[in-house]
């Protein structure tokens, strides 16, 4: 079943108010196997709402309008949808005496229009409004089913779950499960990404999978469809095994929610690990980021911000000759700034980071270039070295989600 749907306003078009329904309706009908294949918005003017729904109908098997069914001057789509269908507009009797209850109780006059919130297209089926005074109404015709709901979201969102949802789930009696999972990874760009899993891309219908990069992350969607629940999952896990075969060192977590820090506090949190940092290149940056994760208290009890050659003496004890031997932006710096927090603290792991923010050079190396230390438990130490390109701020987000990947290795 093919739907479309259709946010009829002025007021979106003008970009006062976002369209908060259209996400709400399409997660919906994708629960319920039915896929949308436009969204369109459309304002109050009736030749555009009369193509738009023309448009629809041709196309579609299922056409949702939501707005317009107000008592304004400008609530047009009732009307025009009876014209396009060829249908009158009939009393609804059940709404009629609720608004007329209403505006009989209070002294406020009856809006000239207030009738035709009560009123149908002959032969709809009603989708009573328990919140607001707009009947919705599910329609079948000969070309499309149509689905029309109120504007305000307090009463589209009651009205579809309750009213239409269990009718269209019966019309799309083929009961399609649509599932998808999501899946993290770091220190891969996505066309990277894409061409190490060029073979379940490429001429993909089920599962599908679509990447998308964010904040020097890529997130993969695996969507998978199907009639029976246990076979839709076991593709998802069989697609989600194939994809960690070929991609699983990037890989880090699942989930939309679920951030790099938030998995790396989780898994600390879990072998009962304590971290401390020493930040030069970001300054703090990946002590602020792991503290925003609830319960972070647990693992992190503090760390050092030593962004000059000082502070990294003072503060975390790293000895005058390794800087003047091996420079401040080197693998020994790193490795001793890693092993002096964690010194001080008494940690288990503690972490450092040391480069070049940029835009300038620095002893040498170019900007967006920096090492990673990390101490461990065993008074090992490990570094990466890595060449990013970037605003500083890039950089610098670069370096933390870098520092946490290393921990979660
Ligand atoms: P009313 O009886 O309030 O006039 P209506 O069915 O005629 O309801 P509209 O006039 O189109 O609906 O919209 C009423 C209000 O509902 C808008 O001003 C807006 O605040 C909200 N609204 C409408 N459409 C959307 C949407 N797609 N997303 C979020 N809010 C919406
Ligand atoms: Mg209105």
């Amino acid at each position: 079943m093919k739907a479309e749907i259709i946010s009829v306003g002025t007021e979106l078009l003008l970009g006062e108010i976002v369209d908060t329904s259209s996400p709400f309706i399409a997660q919906h009908l994708a629960n319920l196997g039915i896929d949308v294949y436009f969204e369109e918005t459309v304002g109050d003017n009736p030749k555009r709402l009369a193509n738009a729904i023309q448009t629809a109908a041709q196309r579609s098997d299922l056409v949702v309008l939501t707005g317009g069914l107000g008592p304004t001057e400008d609530d047009l789509t009732k009307t025009i949808l009876a014209q396009v269908v060829g249908r009158s507009l009939v009393p609804e009797p059940k709404s009629m005496a609720k608004i007329n209850a209403f505006y009989a109780q209070t002294d406020r006059p009856k809006p000239q229009h207030a009738d035709l919130m009560g009123e149908i297209i002959s032969g709809a089926t009603v989708l009573p409004n328990e919140v607001g005074f707009a009947v919705g109404m599910l329609l079948a015709t000969d070309q499309c089913t149509y689905l029309v709901l109120p504007g305000p979201p307090a009463e589209l969102q009651p009205m579809f779950e309750k009213e239409a949802e269990p009718r269209l789930a019966q019309l799309n009696h083929r009961q399609q499960i649509i599932r998808s999972r999501v899946m993290r990874f770091f220190g891969i760009g996505e066309p990277a990404l894409e061409d190490r899993l060029h073979s379940l891309i490429s001429g993909q219908q089920n599962p599908t999978l679509a990447t998308y990069a964010k904040q020097n992350e890529v997130t993969l969607r695996i969507t998978a469809s199907g009639t029976d629940e246990q076979g839709v999952e076991q593709t998802l896990a069989e697609t989600a095994r194939k994809v960690n075969h070929l991609a699983g060192s990037y890989f880090y977590g699942n989930g939309d929610d679920n951030s790099l820090e938030q998995v790396v506090v989780a898994l600390l949190k879990k072998r009962q690990l304590t971290i401390t940092a020493a930040e030069s290149l970001t300054s703090g940056l990946f002590q602020s980021t792991i503290a925003n994760v609830d319960g972070a208290s647990q693992i992190f009890a503090g760390g050092f911000v030593t962004y000059s050659a000082t502070t990294k003496e003072q503060l975390v004890g790293v000895a005058k000759e390794t800087i003047s031997k091996h420079g401040v932006v080197s693998a020994e710096t790193a490795i001793a700034m890693a092993r002096g927090a964690k010194r001080r603290l008494q940690t288990d792991l503690a972490i450092s980071f040391t480069g070049v923010a940029g835009p300038d050079s620095l002893e040498g190396h170019p900007a967006g270039f920096f090492w990673v230390g990390l101490a461990l438990p065993d008074g090992q130490a490990i570094t990466k070295k890595v060449q990013f390109a970037g605003t500083r701020n890039a950089v610098r987000d670069y370096a933390v989600k870098t520092g946490l990947k290393l921990i979660y290795d």
